[in-house]
């Protein structure tokens, strides 16, 4: 088989663990297969090296952040191939771009335009294991980019894709994914497996496990993902098609983000056009807005409320007053001690009434509603940042999400 794995930061967060690594990867060469390793930066490398360019310039220049955060990668490689080399197996280190990666030129989230992997194969073929940095890659004007924070997944889901490899494991510090964090709720239990768009939504709702771009790219290859701890030999939980999914499970997990903000403009006039310039502004200034909602009018006016991550608060708050400006509005109002509960199901398609088992479970606890957004597979609130670890615990007791196989639509 041809196996690419994928080691994250904290798997290779020192020597002792870099050396675990290179016998998991030397282990599974042994045994047959064809090894492409992928790791991140050791530990906190990238945010120790942003400090770092922080403490020269408010200001710096793309180009020289990504020169900059590309070198934790290569520190990486360079101690793993090592360490195999000492395990006597062959080895070779590449670079994003000495793998062939080819990106857009967007520095900071660049994305992957293409993979010329005439390198790769020739190693791989004089039987080499190849150790690729992750993260980064190289633009058309040949300068050297990065894919955005966690974008080592990313890396490893294409170069699947690119080899055509049999199979993409991604090694991180957590045993798999959860129904939720276990940090917040201790009987939240380990799915075996799960779909790549239920995986996408609990991504982009803040599971920290996998990049949400990586698995866009395996959907997009149908690549399975094999998604487990490089501390341990337990299985993880695969990320994949629909197929025998755990049957009757309409909820598979509940997320909570806390990075989040909301806003209102209100008496916003009630005309063709306004919706467009409000949002066009913000997108103008790079916001992403996640959740909108319009009331209905009143004497020719409305109010527009929606949410932004809280990093982008500040900006959005000058934008604002920008809009009322241009469009005209009765003035607005901010919260950034709000966060954002979901709970993500692909079996919610055909079960109604998640919505509502979930508003309940909320007003049993007293739990005020602030907002409300749904998906074909996710239900979102907006809650008081005090009440959401608390908000988790009872919908995730609601829906029954820790009991394995257990059909939580008669929960
Ligand atoms: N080292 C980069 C980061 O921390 C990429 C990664 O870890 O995937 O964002
Ligand atoms: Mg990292």
């Amino acid at each position: 088989m041809l196996i690419v794995q994928k080691y994250g930061g904290t798997s290779v967060g020192d020597a002792s663990r870099i050396k675990n690594v290179a016998r998991r990867v030397v282990q599974k060469q042994r045994e047959g297969n064809r090894m492409v390793v992928v790791v991140s930066a050791m530990g906190d490398t990238t945010d120790d090296l942003i400090r770092l360019s922080r403490e020269i310039t408010d200001n710096p220049s793309p180009r020289e952040m990504d020169m900059l955060l590309s070198t934790g990668e290569q520190v990486s490689i360079a101690l793993l191939a090592m360490a195999i080399k000492n395990l006597g197996a062959g080895v070779i280190s590449l670079t994003g771009p000495q793998a062939g990666i080819k990106t857009d030129d967007i520095y900071s989230k660049a994305r992957i335009t293409d993979i010329d992997n005439t390198r790769l194969r020739a190693e791989l073929d004089e039987g080499k294991i190849v150790v690729v940095a992750g993260f980064q890659g190289i633009n058309e004007h040949n300068d050297i980019t990065t894919l955005g924070r966690g974008g080592s997944d990313t890396t490893a889901v294409a170069l699947a894709a690119a080899l055509q490899a049999d199979l993409c494991e991604i090694f991180t510090d957590v045993d798999g994914v959860y129904t939720t964090d276990p940090r917040v709720v201790p009987e939240a239990r380990k799915l075996e497996s799960i779909t790549y768009d239920e995986m996408l939504e609990l991504a982009h709702l803040g599971a920290a496990v996998l990049h949400p771009r990586a698995v866009e790219c395996a959907k997009l290859y149908g690549i399975p993902l094999h998604v487990r701890s490089s501390f341990n030999d337990n299985p993880g939980t695969i990320v994949k098609e629909e197929g025998e999914m755990e049957k009757g499970l309409f909820v598979t997990g509940v997320t909570c983000n806390k990075n989040v903000a909301k806003l209102g403009i209100f008496g916003v006039p009630d005309q063709p056009g306004i919706a467009y310039m409000v949002f066009k502004m913000l997108a103008d200034n790079n916001i992403n807005v996640d959740m909108i909602v319009q009331s209905s009018m009143r004497e020719g006016v409305n109010d527009i409320s929606f949410t932004v991550a809280q990093d982008d608060l500040r900006k959005s708050l000058e934008t604002i007053e920008e809009i009322i400006r241009v469009v005209g509005a009765n003035g607005y109002t901010h919260d950034a001690h709000v966060a954002m509960v979901s709970v993500v199901g692909a079996g919610m398609t055909q079960n109604p009434g998640v919505a509502a088992m979930m508003f309940g479970a909320l007003a049993d606890e007293n739990i005020n509603i602030e907002m409300i957004s749904t998906s074909d597979i996710k239900i979102s609130c907006i809650v008081k940042n005090s009440e959401a670890e608390k908000a988790v615990k009872v919908l995730h007791k609601k829906f029954g999400l820790e009991k394995a196989g257990h059909c939580n639509c008669c929960a």
